[in-house]
């Protein structure tokens, strides 16, 4: 019989999407295997600790963050454009193509009826509280090309047209189905210069 607590190591481990328990096992094994691979489980034990006490949302764009107010939010050289997308991941991908100085702001996911996400799910509150207070020039979606991202999509033209000059997308290049994280850089590069106008823009 295998040790329980090795076991239970396991299962935590296989918490994280992507992992099986074969994998987690592994995992767990190779942590407790020597005393050099023993102080590796303890670096990760501390490093844990500390995002887990120090790590936040920043109130504005909700992207993990040391601070109340991320880097990025904190920047004044930054247009006030505002990028919404799906995940961190996809912040991170626009972020590093180096073509967009803008603010964004993360959903951390899409509409979906069937598993019970609505609006109230998401950040679309805190979305329309950022939008009521502050002048945005445009707003980009950067969601998913799914059926879901095309759901969300069509709700934050709705909530956000009150207040914003205009709404564009990024659909143009990207296929149907495609998620922007697994996207190759030109063609995102591309998606996002040539995007495209959505939605009324009675402020335009
Ligand atoms: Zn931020």
């Amino acid at each position: 019989m295998f040790s329980p607590l090795l076991n239970q190591l396991a299962n935590a481990f296989s918490v994280i999407p992507g992992i099986g328990h074969k994998t987690a096992l592994r995992i767990a094994c190779y942590l407790m295997n020597n005393d050099v691979n023993k102080e590796k489980a303890q670096f990760l034990h501390h490093s844990l600790q500390v995002c887990l006490h120090q790590l936040q949302k920043c109130r504005m764009c909700q992207m993990i963050n040391d601070h109340e107010v991320c880097t990025i939010c904190q920047d004044t050289q930054r247009q006030d454009q505002l990028c919404v997308v799906d995940n961190i991941y996809d912040l991170m991908n626009i972020e590093n193509l180096q073509v967009y100085r803008g603010r964004y702001f993360i959903l951390y996911g899409c509409i979906s009826p069937i598993e019970g996400i609505g609006p109230q799910e998401l950040n679309f509150p805190i979305l329309e509280g950022i939008l009521r207070k502050k002048a945005c020039p445009e707003l980009i979606l950067a969601l998913p090309i799914s059926h879901m991202g095309l759901v969300t999509q069509k709700m934050i033209v709705e909530l956000a047209q009150p207040y914003v000059a205009q709404i564009t997308t990024l659909r143009c290049g990207i296929p149907f189905g495609s998620d922007i994280e697994h996207l190759d850089q030109n063609t995102l590069i591309y998606a996002f210069k040539e995007r495209t106008h959505i939605g009324d823009t009675p402020h335009a």
